[in-house]
């Protein structure tokens, strides 16, 4: 075999991108030309090129440049390449009813829920999200069963179990105290702590469990029934022996924040996300940009919510039309003000498909974040990067290097056969998603369903 053929001649004083072409290429190496490729971070780039070896990004520059050094390779062309999409808030539960019963089936029947969450992992792959940020649910698990080729889905990261004070956002409220903890003690995804020493201890217990990101409750909720979404939960010790355990770890913490005392306590504490963020203000913005903290929006859930009466009390829906009015002007006066923006759904999937709102729930329409964020403000190139190269940074010292078409990075990549940045809306399903790579395997492509085989 001619080992060199095809390979170029170094030049002298070669670039850091000819390099490593002193390496041979492996035998599943592949290119892939774009009519335009939207790298994740940066400009795109009219007739792209990227390379790939094994599970990474090789070589990325223009066609004109690199086509005749990797002639010999298999090569696919597409009309858009652009990274895999992130969804940072997301939850596998298994539940097909929207209610605290429902919630509670993912608990009574882990087979059912795994076999429930398949399809919407399926789904999620279709439509091109390739990673997920799952901030409370099944997720560890889950991943089991795709990093092992079992089912095809989007790589997960996960927060196992929420944490939450007693009679805070992911305390249960209608259920009594200890059926709820029977539950918890039993695989329920939710967790109390109340004082430092419980505090640290259920942050312990998701770092045992594999936790890539610690998930706590920062202010009440607006689906927990007798909580305020405005007020605090968690006290500033409390949230700081938290935050400074998973620091220790290596872990960020994540803090689930509608109201702006919350949000403010959390960001002090070194809380490096805030999911929802909806009564954030010009202070609050401001300390957002000065922490570094990422704000994970979740319009996707207030939107869908505000469509979905029944899945509400009369008092959780009177909640939820008062705090969409304040997320929606939070969302916009963030993205005004720069602060640092990762898409997120909260979408939470499987419902059974005689339910009347399982095409709205359903996993796979998360691009409609996107779309969301377009309209509070962003540019389609601004919003992308939210969805892909911002993704991995919501995991601070766990992220992989993912989310970009850029060298040594993932291959995790998506194509599609129309321009977002003219419309951003065809990222939303499956339906203009031609081509989707995880870890340089094809999972999808014209005439090809999403399959693991
Ligand atoms: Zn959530």
């Amino acid at each position: 075999m001619d080992l060199v053929h095809g390979l170029p001649k170094l030049p002298l004083g070669s670039s850091a991108s000819a390099t490593h072409l002193d390496k041979q290429p492996k035998d599943d190496a592949f290119c892939v030309t774009a009519d335009l490729l939207i790298p994740g971070s940066g400009e795109p780039l009219r007739n792209g090129f990227i390379v790939v070896e094994g599970s990474k990004i090789t070589n990325v520059g223009s066609a004109e440049d690199l086509r005749s050094q990797y002639s010999h390779l298999p090569q696919h062309n597409v009309k858009v390449l652009m990274p895999g999409m992130w969804d940072c808030h997301i939850h596998f539960i298994g539940a097909n009813k929207v209610s605290w019963d429902g919630l509670l089936e993912g608990y009574k029947n882990e087979a059912l829920t795994g076999a429930r969450v398949a399809i919407d992992l399926m789904r999620l792959l279709d439509a091109g999200f390739t990673s997920v940020r799952e901030m409370g649910g099944y997720g560890l698990q889950l991943n089991q069963a795709v990093q092992d080729g079992s089912i095809a889905g989007p790589n997960i990261y996960s927060a196992n179990s929420i944490i939450s004070p007693t009679g805070g956002h992911a305390d249960l409220h209608p259920l009594p105290k200890p059926w709820y903890d029977d539950m918890c003690s039993h695989g329920s995804k939710f967790v109390t702590a109340d004082g430092v020493a419980e505090c640290l201890k259920a942050v312990r217990m998701q770092l045992r469990a594999g936790a890539n990101v610690i998930k706590i409750c920062g202010s009440g909720g607006v689906g927990s029934e007798l909580d305020n979404p405005v007020d605090q939960e968690f006290s500033e010790e409390e949230l700081l022996a938290m935050v400074q355990e998973a620091t220790r770890a290596q872990r960020y913490v994540g803090a689930h924040c509608h109201g702006k005392p919350g949000i403010m306590a959390c960001l002090k504490a070194g809380v490096k996300t805030i999911e929802h963020g909806s009564y954030l203000d010009a202070e609050a913005a401001d300390l957002m940009k000065e922490k570094d903290a990422i704000l994970v929006a979740t319009r996707w859930i207030v939107e869908t919510g505000l469509q979905s009466k029944d899945w509400f009390s009369p008092r959780g829906y009177a909640k939820l039309e008062v705090v969409a009015k304040a997320q929606w002007q939070a969302m916009q006066l963030a993205v005004r003000k720069g602060v640092k923006c990762a898409i997120g759904t909260d979408n939470t999937g499987t419902l059974a498909p005689n339910n009347p709102l399982s095409k709205l729930v359903r996993q796979g329409t998360n691009a409609k974040e996107l779309y969301y964020h377009v309209k509070a403000g962003m540019t389609p190139l601004q919003a992308i990067e939210a969805a892909t190269a911002n993704g991995p940074l919501t995991l601070g010292p766990q992220a992989p290097k993912a989310g970009q078409l850029k060298q040594g990075y993932d291959a995790d990549f998506i194509a599609l056969d129309e321009n977002p940045l003219n419309d951003i809306r065809v990222l939303i399903g499956p339906s203009h998603v031609t081509h989707v790579w995880k870890g340089g395997k094809c999972y999808k492509s014209p005439g090809r369903p999403v399959s693991s085989f």
